[in-house]
């Protein structure tokens, strides 16, 4: 666990305990435990495991043990109690922006405000507005910010839809029926609002391998915790491949195929599908862009995969807001089977995220130097390559001075504050970013989380451009959240020469995994190995970096 993720779970325990009216001498005990652990140099695992956790100050004995109890278990017993005591709706009332506990405390107690739709109601009828701290532009916000949270109501990440549909396979086969993913799950899609399995069977033989669902004419239908629909459609061997080509869909594709080929007949193996229409088989990440429809008479590009990645660039170490040194982050890229790491934390200006003063930069050169010098000395084959992920200021200069930047090996220049802009001013700040001759890679092009906040608007197109007249890389962030390059935009990437970097953007040695999400993501947008950047050897892209360097 995290310094940031037990900081949450702290805070968190801090919020319940006001909110439901306890101990506000507590409450303000969790709250200041969690800044303070937030702020740790350390990880507090280590910490914890060393013993000298109780010496910290701000930490006493209660907390300790809390925090124990939230490293082995990765939740607090006491803390899931009180959730679990609130109205069922109070915790997403909890997750509107700009509702704060105390406002939170008095919707429930004074307006019996407990969930989300009685929220939307009191501030429509004008009841709202009649308590004390919510005026008339508290409420416009807060409509705004419901709004918002509805819309992402159903859905979820890909990362936590797939060890669901992975199970419920696992079960059907298990059963010792023929099954596979379909859906938007299969296709890779980032966000999915439902998980659709397809299996050999009848319904009643389905439901009773799942031990429970709806058995429907077709299919049976059930739910998951993650608060998605499941369907199971039910086919037979013949005409399987049929059927998961049907329900792999989009609706889009198939529409299309069937407009330009006929309906499919009834085949067993889903590739009989495309072949008997004289087309090489389209992989289902592909099938929600109708490009590859359109030129599947020829052979289709080879996509990407996870084992292509020699290297992982754009990493994070507790020198910024990391969870981890730069060696165990190194040796935990080496453990994954890759020959080389940059660090790139934070810049100077992102206090927030302990961004690296010009001093703490030399340090951390100086750690880079050193790395590289140990692993030469053990006979170890890996590079680090010493960098910074450097905010874009508003008027789109970068937070380091140029000379520098100019002894850096590898910069990322990335948005990390003053979203709110247009359109028009958000790509001038990025087009004048990846001018500058020392920018490397264009990090997180828009700065969206998916299903919690939409990032700026940007012309990608004209951002691209740039990119390509200046050599510059763009990122497809790797983050389950992030995937941003979005994947509409990677064939306008390589179609311009732009190279695409798969970063994990990893904040702890198991954020090196997150590099999964993004090749799934990559895969959707049909980048190939060559035209991601980090496929290449360390040499190739040291040479690519040194050759960038002006002067
Ligand atoms: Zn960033
Ligand atoms: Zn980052």
């Amino acid at each position: 666990m995290t310094n940031k993720a037990v900081a949450r779970q702290l805070a968190l325990t801090a919020d319940l305990i006001e909110l439901t009216g306890g101990n506000p001498f507590r409450a303000r005990a969790y709250a200041s435990g969690a800044r303070t652990v937030e702020r740790l140099e350390a990880p507090v695992a280590t910490l914890a495991a060393s013993g000298e956790l109780s010496g910290v100050k701000g930490i006493g004995k209660g907390l300790v043990a809390d925090i124990e109890e939230l490293l082995a278990s990765g939740t607090l017993a006491s803390t899931d109690a009180l959730l679990q005591s609130l109205p069922p709706g109070l915790p997403e009332v909890m997750r509107v922006k700009g509702l704060g506990v105390k406002k939170v405390r008095t919707l429930w107690q004074d307006a019996g405000v407990t969930s989300l739709d009685q929220l939307e109601g009191a501030a429509v009828s004008g009841r709202l507005a009649e308590l004390p701290g919510f005026g008339a532009k508290t409420v416009q916000n807060l409509l705004d910010a419901i709004e918002h949270l509805k819309a992402y109501r159903g859905k979820a990440h890909l990362r936590d839809a797939v060890g669901p549909a992975l199970a419920v396979r696992q079960r059907l086969r298990a059963a010792g029926l023929r099954a596979d993913l379909a859906g938007a799950v299969r296709r890779q899609c980032n966000v999915v609002d439902a998980l659709d399995l397809l299996a050999v069977g009848t319904p009643a033989q389905i439901a009773e391998a799942l031990g429970g669902g709806r058995a429907e004419a077709d299919r049976v239908e059930g739910a998951i915790p993650l608060g998605l629909p499941l369907t199971v459609f039910a086919a037979t061997a013949q005409t399987y491949g049929r059927v998961l080509w049907e329900r792999t869909g989009p609706r889009e594709h198939v529409d299309a195929f069937t407009e330009a080929h006929g309906a499919p007949t009834d085949v067993a193996e889903e590739q009989e599908v495309y072949t008997a229409a004289g087309l090489h088989p389209i992989p289902a990440p592909l099938r929600d862009d109708p490009h590859w429809l359109t030129v599947a008479r020829e052979p289709l590009p080879t996509l990407v995969r996870t084992g292509d990645l020699r290297g992982t660039i754009h990493n994070h170490t507790t020198a910024s807001d990391g969870a981890h040194t730069l060696r165990e982050m190194c040796d935990a890229a080496r453990e994954r089977g890759l020959t080389y790491f940059g660090v790139c934390d934070h810049s100077r200006s992102l206090q927030i995220a302990h961004g690296l003063s010009l001093d703490e930069m030399e340090e951390q050169i100086a750690r880079v130097d050193a790395l590289n010098a140990a692993y030469a000395d053990e006979g170890v084959d890996f590079r680090v390559f010493a960098g910074s992920e450097v905010d874009i200021l508003s008027d789109g200069a970068m937070d380091y001075p140029d000379d520098l930047l100019a002894r850096l090996d590898l910069v990322v220049a990335s948005v990390h504050t003053g979203f709110s802009m247009t359109e028009d001013e958000a790509t001038a700040r990025v087009v004048a970013a990846v001018s500058n001759p020392y920018v490397d890679v264009l990090g997180h092009p828009t700065g969206r989380l998916l299903l919690r906040r939409e990032g700026y608007p940007l012309d990608h197109e004209a951002v691209l451009d740039a990119c390509a007249e200046h050599g510059v890389a763009v990122e497809l962030n790797a983050h389950p959240f992030r995937l941003d390059l979005d994947w509409r935009f990677v064939r306008a990437a390589t179609e311009r020469g732009v190279p695409v970097s798969i970063n994990p953007d990893a904040h702890a040695t198991d954020g090196l995994d997150d590099t999964r999400w993004g090749v799934a993501s990559a895969q959707k947008g049909g980048l190939t190995a060559a035209d991601s950047l980090t496929s290449r050897s360390a040499d190739d892209l040291g040479a690519w970096l040194t050759a960038r360097r002006p002067g």
